[in-house]
């Protein structure tokens, strides 16, 4: 049957992308992938950022490194492209890294890099909510994997 396609942070699907070089893999990645056809994105890597590279939060409506250098167009750069794939395989839910100035969807860091997190999300969760993709987390993927089982129901045999 085929299954229906995830958009993905690709560090919560094993891959070496985060700004220190590190993953943060799901422990349920392969049941995940029995369900979906995952779509790895790395936004900040196709921003043409490269890895490891430094730690960035957001700081008003910019993407700023602790010495104030400024990566905001390379973050909104890698969001776009990362839509285009997404859009391209008719793709419109997403299971995005929290606390990540890209692809945080809930909670992010205050911009003063002392740890502290606040309600908010990264350049790329907010492109895609404003284009209408449901967003999930790892906190709520129970969530997603009843939402496959109703698309399986409802998708013809
Ligand atoms: S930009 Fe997103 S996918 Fe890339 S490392 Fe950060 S959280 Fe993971």
């Amino acid at each position: 049957m085929k299954k229906p396609p995830l958009l993905i942070s690709a560090c919560l699907a094993g891959k070496n992308c985060r700004y220190d070089a590190s993953s943060a893999t799901l422990s349920c990645l392969a049941e995940l992938r029995e369900h979906y056809e995952l779509i790895e994105v790395c936004p900040e890597q196709l921003g043409g950022l490269l890895t490891p590279r430094p730690c960035t939060e957001l700081v008003k409506e910019r993407v700023l490194t602790k010495d104030a250098l400024d990566f905001t167009e390379q973050f909104l750069s890698g969001a776009k492209k990362a839509l285009l794939i997404a859009q391209l395989q008719a793709c419109n839910i997403a299971l995005l890294m929290e606390r990540s100035p890209s692809c945080g969807s809930h909670t992010v860091y205050d911009g003063t890099f002392s740890g502290t997190l606040i309600e908010g999300e990264g350049v790329f969760a907010h492109l895609l909510r404003q284009m209408g993709f449901a967003i999930y987390t790892a906190q709520t993927i129970e969530v997603l994997m009843k939402a496959n089982t109703a698309w399986c129901e409802s998708e013809p045999r």
